[in-house]
């Protein structure tokens, strides 16, 4: 089993709402998990849609992310089993929302995530995984610095649409900030053009420029558009398990193969 001490930690980060952060962290996760990794599904927004798209019941007294961030709670109280094997989520809660303000009050504010980790791989009866992803919430908040200082690296979705680029050098000068300031080994693991539209030549472009602005931290595996990846959700399924053979499984497939060999070579390099 491909079972490492410690977890890679990736952050799921755009500022930019609807890009395909969710979804990527729902399907790369499934894709890791079954390939043999031990994967924990951090959710960090409010909105919840990782938890609710693992199938995962959000209820209202139910201890979330926002319990840990605020330590109320630690990791192993609030960690729920998708039901898929060896795949995990620490769900969120509509609590979250108010995390932003709450936290700013609170010591080691930018860390509280990071620490919950090291406590939780500190914990000697406490499932290991190989990946923690963090889903964030589209947003440069604290939740989202949060992610940044606990995490290796950022995975960041682009969406294939006109505005792409714009927004992406804020979001790499935050990294640079965070890498600078809270989290020294923060990395870019990668950037997933997400909803590519084959019959777009809009898509087709955007993917180019991507391409040209970006070199080889773009991913050769591209996410299609893709329906049935849509409406799995509603299913409180990830596509990958609604639909196996549809494009957008195999999408992910290829990217969690594309993910695990970067991974390789960073710890070979
Ligand atoms: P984010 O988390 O960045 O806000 P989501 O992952 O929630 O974005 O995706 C936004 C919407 O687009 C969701 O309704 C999702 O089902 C849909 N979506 C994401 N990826 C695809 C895809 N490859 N094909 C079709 N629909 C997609
Ligand atoms: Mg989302």
């Amino acid at each position: 089993m491909p079972q490492t001490s410690t977890p890679r930690i990736l952050a799921l980060a755009n500022q930019k709402g609807g890009v395909g952060k969710t979804t990527t962290a729902i399907n790369l996760g499934t894709a890791l998990a079954a390939v043999g990794e031990s994967v924990l599904i951090v959710d960090l927004d409010p909105q919840g849609n990782a938890s609710t798209g693992l199938g995962v019941m959000r209820r209202p007294q139910q201890r979330s992310t926002y319990h840990v961030l605020m330590g109320e709670a630690e990791l192993t109280d609030v960690i729920v089993s998708s039901g898929i094997p060896r795949l995990d989520c620490a769900p969120s809660t509509m609590d979250l929302l108010g995390a932003e303000l709450e936290l700013s009050e609170i010591s080691r504010k930018t860390y509280r995530l990071a620490d919950a980790i090291q406590r939780l791989e500190a914990n000697p009866i406490a499932r290991r995984y190989s990946y923690i992803l963090a889903d964030c919430p589209p947003s440069l908040n604290l939740l989202t610095i949060n992610a940044l200082s606990a995490a290796d690296a950022i995975l960041v979705p682009l969406q294939c649409e006109f505005f792409a680029l714009e927004g992406l050098s804020q979001l790499l000068k935050t990294v640079d900030r965070v890498k600078g300031s809270l989290n020294p080994k923060l990395s870019v693991q990668g950037v997933v053009l997400t909803m590519f539209d084959r019959r777009n030549s809009l898509s087709e472009q955007v993917a180019q420029d991507v391409r040209s602005v970006l070199g080889d931290k773009v991913y050769q595996t591209v996410i299609p558009r893709n329906v049935r990846v849509s409406e799995a959700p509603s299913h409180g399924k990830p596509v990958l398990l609604y639909d196996h053979e549809c494009a957008g499984s195999q999408a992910y497939i290829r990217l969690a193969s594309e993910v695990i060999r970067r991974e390789r070579d960073l710890r070979a390099a």
